[in-house]
C-alpha cells in the first residue's frame, strides 16, 4: 500500500468481497515504512536518538496525511490518530533506549520494524468501515504463535489455531472484517516477533490455514507469477495456474512475488493461493493450486537471482579429506548462511556453492577459520568467491520425466554464447539451475524463453 489511494482501493476490494463470503484481512506496513523503521533502529543504535525520532517523525507526517484524506469524519479521525500517537510513542521509546544503550538486539529490532504493520491495520479498518463494512483491526500478537527467533520466526500451528479461531470467529459471525497486522507474531509468553522481510504473505497463509479458508488471496502489484521478468524478458507472461512446488521453487530463486515460506501452510490443507494485481482487479492473476495444470513442453518459468556469491573450496588434497563437505556445510549453517545452490564434480576436487553477496563475507571468514589448517597444509589449496555471477533456474513441475529439456536449454544457451560456469538439477527434477556471468543474465533468459515458447499464449 503506498498511500492513500492504495488503502482507499485495498478498501473496496475488501468491501466488495466481504458482502459476498466472510474474509480476514492480513496488512503489510505502507510502502517503504518497514525500512525506514529498520533505518531508525539502526541509526539509534549508534547513539543518534534525534535522528531515529526524526525518522519516526515522518512516518507520522505519513500516515497522518493518509487519514486526513481517508476519513473526513472529525471524531472518527482523531481516534485513529490517536492511536497513531500510541503506536509511534513506543516507537520513540524504543528507538530511545536503544540510544542510550547503543545496543539492538533482535528482540528490540524485532519491536522497532513491527511498527509499520501496527500503524497501517487500523488505518485499512478504518477505511474499510467508510464504505459501510464493520470492521475491526485486530493486532496478530493476538492471533498468531511462533517460536522465539526473532527476525524470522516459525508459527506453531496448533496454538495459532486455538488462539485465531477464539479470536476471529466471533467476529465473523457478527459479519465484522477482522484487518490482521501482517509480518508480526508473537511467542506463547507474549514476546512479539517477526516472520522475516516480506512475511505479510506468510502470515496470510498462516491465518488461512489456520481459520481453515477455502481460499488465500495475495494482492500485490504485479500481475501474478510470471514466466519471468518482465524488465528483462518483455514477452514474459502470466501463468495462470501453477502448482505449489513450482510457485515454491520459484519463490525460492528470488522470483519476488512471494516470501519463499508462504505457502508452507497451506499445502496440508491444499487450500489454493492466489497472487492477483491490486491495480487491476479485473484481471484473474495466479492460481496456486496442489496439482498445478501441465502445459506442453514442461518448462514453466524461469528465473534469476543476482545479488549471489560463488563460493568455492579446493584443490587437489581435498579428495582425500573426507569431511570437507560436512564441514563446509557445517561452518555455513553456523553463520546462517543461506545455501542457494551446490555442485561438486565427481573428481572432488571442488566444492562450489552460491550464497547470498550478502552472506558471502561472514562464510568466507568462517571457512577459512575451520579450514586453517589443510590450508597451511596445502590440503585445501583455495577458498575462492566470485561475485560476479547469476543463478538462472528453469522451473516446471512436469518438467520430470521429461527428457531434453537440459538439452534444449544448453544448447540454446552455447547458441547465444552464453558460457556455463556450473550447472545443477535436484532429483525432484522441478528444477534445473545454472550459474553464469551476471552480464549475460538477460540473454539467457529471452533465448530460453524463446527455446520453450514461454511467450505464446498458455492453455
Ligand atoms: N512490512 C514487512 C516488510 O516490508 C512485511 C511485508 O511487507 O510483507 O518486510
Ligand atoms: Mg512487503
Amino acid at each position: 500500500m503506498g498511500d492513500a489511494e492504495c488503502i482507499a482501493r485495498t478498501a473496496k476490494i475488501i468491501a466488495q468481497a466481504a458482502k459476498e463470503n466472510p474474509c480476514v484481512v492480513v496488512v503489510s506496513a505502507m510502502s517503504g515504512v518497514t525500512n525506514r523503521l529498520i533505518e531508525a533502529a539502526k541509526i539509534a543504535e549508534m547513539g543518534n536518538a534525534g535522528d531515529a525520532l526524526a525518522v519516526l517523525n515522518e512516518l507520522r507526517k505519513q500516515h497522518q496525511a493518509a487519514i486526513s484524506s481517508l476519513i473526513p469524519d472529525d471524531k472518527k479521525g482523531a481516534r485513529l490518530r490517536e492511536r497513531v500517537e500510541e503506536v509511534l510513542a513506543e516507537g520513540c521509546r524504543l528507538c530511545g533506549g536503544t540510544a542510550l544503550l547503543r545496543e539492538l538486539t533482535p528482540r528490540t529490532l524485532d519491536a522497532i520494524s513491527s511498527l509499520g504493520e501496527r500503524l497501517s491495520a487500523p488505518l485499512v479498518a478504518a477505511a474499510i468501515e467508510e464504505l459501510g463494512v464493520r470492521s475491526e483491526a485486530i493486532e496478530a500478537t493476538e492471533v498468531i504463535v511462533t517460536d522465539a527467533y526473532h527476525g524470522g520466526a516459525e508459527p506453531r500451528m496448533g496454538l495459532t489455531r486455538e488462539k485465531s479461531q477464539a479470536r476471529v470467529k466471533p467476529l465473523l459471525e457478527k459479519g465484522t472484517v477482522p484487518v490482521v497486522t501482517g509480518f508480526i507474531g508473537a511467542t506463547a509468553d507474549g514476546q512479539l516477533t517477526t516472520l522475516g522481510r516480506g512475511g505479510s504473505d506468510y502470515s496470510a497463509t498462516i491465518l488461512g490455514a489456520a481459520l481453515d479458508a477455502d481460499e488465500v488471496i495475495i494482492w500485490t502489484d504485479v500481475d501474478g507469477v510470471l514466466t519471468a521478468d518482465p524488465r528483462l524478458v518483455p514477452e514474459a507472461r502470466t501463468i495462470p495456474v501453477i502448482s505449489y512446488r513450482e510457485a515454491a521453487e520459484l519463490a525460492y530463486f528470488g522470483a519476488k512475488v512471494l516470501h519463499p515460506k508462504t505457502l508452507n501452510p497451506v499445502v496440508q490443507a491444499k487450500i489454493p493461493v492466489w497472487i492477483r494485481n491490486s491495480f487491476t482487479p479485473e484481471k484473474a492473476g495466479t492460481k496456486i493450486t496442489p496439482e498445478g495444470r501441465s502445459i506442453g513442453g514442461g518448462v514453466k518459468a524461469l528465473t534469476a537471482i543476482r545479488d549471489v556469491t560463488l563460493i568455492s573450496v579446493g584443490g587437489p588434497g581435498i579428495v582425500g579429506l573426507p569431511d570437507v563437505v560436512g564441514r563446509t556445510f557445517s561452518t555455513t549453517a553456523e553463520v546462517r548462511a543461506n545455501v542457494l545452490l551446490i555442485s561438486q564434480s565427481s573428481s572432488q576436487n571442488d566444492i562450489c556453492f552460491i550464497v547470498a553477496t550478502a552472506d558471502a563475507q561472514k562464510t568466507v571468514e568462517a571457512l577459512r577459520k575451520e579450514f586453517a589448517q589443510d590450508l597451511a597444509h596445502h590440503k585445501v589449496e583455495h577458498i575462492t568467491t566470485d561475485p560476479n555471477i547469476a543463478i538462472v533456474a528453469v522451473v516446471g513441475e512436469n518438467m520430470r520425466g521429461t527428457p531434453g529439456i537440459a538439452g534444449k536449454t544448453f544448447s540454446a544457451l552455447g547458441r547465444d554464447g552464453v558460457n556455463l560456469i556450473a550447472i545443477a538439477q535436484g532429483s525432484s527434477e522441478s528444477n534445473i539451475s545454472f550459474v553464469i556471468e551476471e552480464k549475460a543474465v538477460k540473454t539467457a533468459l529471452i533465448t530460453t524463453h524463446r527455446e520453450f515458447g514461454l511467450g505464446a499464449a498458455q492453455g
